[in-house]
């Protein structure tokens, strides 16, 4: 799973209304089912566009939501991830007297890129970077910032006559599709279910203890930035999360259970990722997993086994922990729906199967989103959301997404931007001998006059003996530059 920007969002305005909005009916009589043309559940990033859309193409539509407007990209995602990261680098930008209100619409891995160009200040002839770096600062902040997104999302839900429903939304016996919430029912001939993912943890008969662990939910909760993190994960978001809290100052270990972190992207990003980790100061444990947690007055004591391939596997204590954060993957956020009330199909994970037009195996019943497991990504669950919408109510019957050549950004340390097929994908769908690739390294020359350097490396996936371009991945200085570069190419052109 990888990072996205979400500028995409802006390159998808949306449309003027076709169909002029119809006005709030009466509430139905006591024991019927409330009935709209389109009944979401779920207000995350792919419920509320697609909500959005179908009320802008003329459907009377109705979003039900269970906690906060925004889902998971705005609350525990994207959004305040992001804010930490920006807020590093105001504080150096700020120092280097640029325009800051600019920069502070961004805010953790914002954060983070602060505190590392504090690092540099000295060597661009700054005198006095000394600065304290107070968490409740950005956590304050931060809060008050994804509220007001969550004002926004109201507002505009408000303006599209949208109806929110709040509850948890299950399906019920009924003989058409029905949801209930709260002990009412509520049906649509079209019902979307874009309940996205929660973050999945180890169950406490595999790993003891385990429970004292925190998730990203709980990242964004912390009210203190810990002075001692252990991640477990080789994810974006272990990635992401080790280098926010290494980068303001928390000794920082990131656990996997491999030797690279971010193993389905390209060997290049792969072995650069882990590189710039450890050169950061983030010590990778390679070959381990966690054993046994225990609390003590100290804070947490996280046993692990380490097994290095050829060697005998050692045990090791790490004592003083004080946040252990398990960063091991997403599940589908379908337990709780009754889809077996309706007969939907789930693969043994619990993620919703779909066709290629987001339909489910019943009638009338889509998913987009997160709770599918494919490209997990907030302009991925937009797109989807939005093409449905278009197909239900504008009769367009060609439109869906198409999840090829998805752009992705992991917000790391230099940040990485990434296209297309890897070198493997494309030597496994070309072939080795149709397969040619063009890489470089380089210290940007920011680094020209710094003691710290990061590395900045490219690579260009090609094949056939045109040399058509299906891959292209970078560590960058700028990432957005890169990511720009990934929105307007869709693959297939020549070198
Ligand atoms: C730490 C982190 C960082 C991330 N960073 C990025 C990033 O940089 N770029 C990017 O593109 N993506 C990022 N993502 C992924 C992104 O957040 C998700 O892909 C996106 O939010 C998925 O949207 P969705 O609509 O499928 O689900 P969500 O946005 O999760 O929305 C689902 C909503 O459904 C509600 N719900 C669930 N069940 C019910 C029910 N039964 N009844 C009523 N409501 C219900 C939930 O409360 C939730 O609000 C990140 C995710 C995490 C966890």
């Amino acid at each position: 799973m990888k990072g996205i920007p979400l500028f995409l969002e802006k390159l998808a305005p949306l449309a003027t209304p076709k169909v002029p909005v119809q006005e709030k009916r009466p509430p139905p009589a006591a024991g019927v089912a409330a009935s709209y043309d389109y009944l979401v559940i779920g207000g995350g990033s792919g419920g509320l566009a697609s909500a959005r859309r179908a009320a802008e193409l003329g459907a009377r539509a109705a979003v039900v939501e269970s906690h906060k407007l925004g889902g998971t990209c705005v609350n525990v995602g994207c959004v305040p991830k992001k804010m930490q990261f920006h807020f590093l680098e105001l504080i150096t930008e700020d120092r280097a007297s640029t325009n800051l209100k600019l920069k502070t619409r961004m805010v953790m891995w914002n954060t983070a890129v602060h505190s590392e160009f504090m690092h540099d200040h000295v060597d661009y002839g700054f005198q006095s970077c000394e600065s304290k770096f107070n968490w409740r600062v950005i956590k304050e902040k931060r809060d008050a910032y994804v509220s007001r997104l969550n004002t926004i999302y109201q507002n505009n839900l408000t303006k599209s006559h949208i109806e929110i429903i709040h509850g948890h939304a299950a399906f019920t016996c009924d003989p058409e599709p029905t949801v209930e919430v709260n002990g009412n029912k509520y049906t649509a001939p079209h019902i979307l279910i874009a309940t996205g993912g929660v973050p999945s943890r180890p169950q406490e008969s595999q790993i003891p203890g385990a429970c004292l662990g925190i998730t990203s939910d709980g990242f964004f909760q912390l009210e203190e930035l810990p002075g001692r993190s252990v991640i477990v994960g080789a994810g974006y978001i272990a990635v992401e999360i080790a280098g926010i809290l290494s980068a303001l100052g928390s000794k920082t270990s990131l656990m996997i259970r491999h030797d690279k972190v971010l193993r389905n992207f390209d060997s290049i990003i792969s072995s650069n990722c882990t590189e710039e980790l450890e050169n950061s100061g983030i010590e990778v444990l390679k070959y381990s997993q966690v054993k046994e947690v225990k609390k003590t007055s100290s804070g947490l004591e996280v046993c692990m086994i380490t097994s290095v391939p050829g060697r005998k596997p050692t045990l090791t204590t790490i004592p003083d922990v004080d946040c252990l954060l398990w960063a091991i993957g997403r599940d589908p956020n379908s337990s709780g729906l009754n889809l077996n009330k309706v007969g939907i199909q789930t693969d043994d994970k619990g993620h919703i199967i779909v066709d290629e037009f987001q339909n489910t195996s019943i009638k009338g019943i889509y998913a987009v989103g997160d709770v599918c497991g494919k490209a997990l990504l907030t302009p991925v669950a937009i797109a989807a959301g939005r093409k449905l919408a278009h197909r239900l109510f504008e009769c367009k019957e060609d439109s869906k997404l198409d999840y090829d050549n998805i752009p992705t950004v992991v917000f790391s340390h230099p940040p990485i931007g990434t296209v297309g097929l890897t070198e493997d994908e494309a030597i496994y769908k070309y072939g080795k001998e149709n397969v040619k690739t063009y890489s470089t390294t380089f210290t940007p020359m920011y680094h020209a006059v710094t003691k710290r350097k990061t590395k900045c490396v490219m690579k260009m996936v090609c094949a056939t003996a045109e040399e058509k371009v299906w891959g292209k991945c970078s560590k960058l200085k700028n990432v957005f530059r890169l990511a720009g570069m990934g929105v307007f190419w869709w693959g297939g052109e020549t070198k």
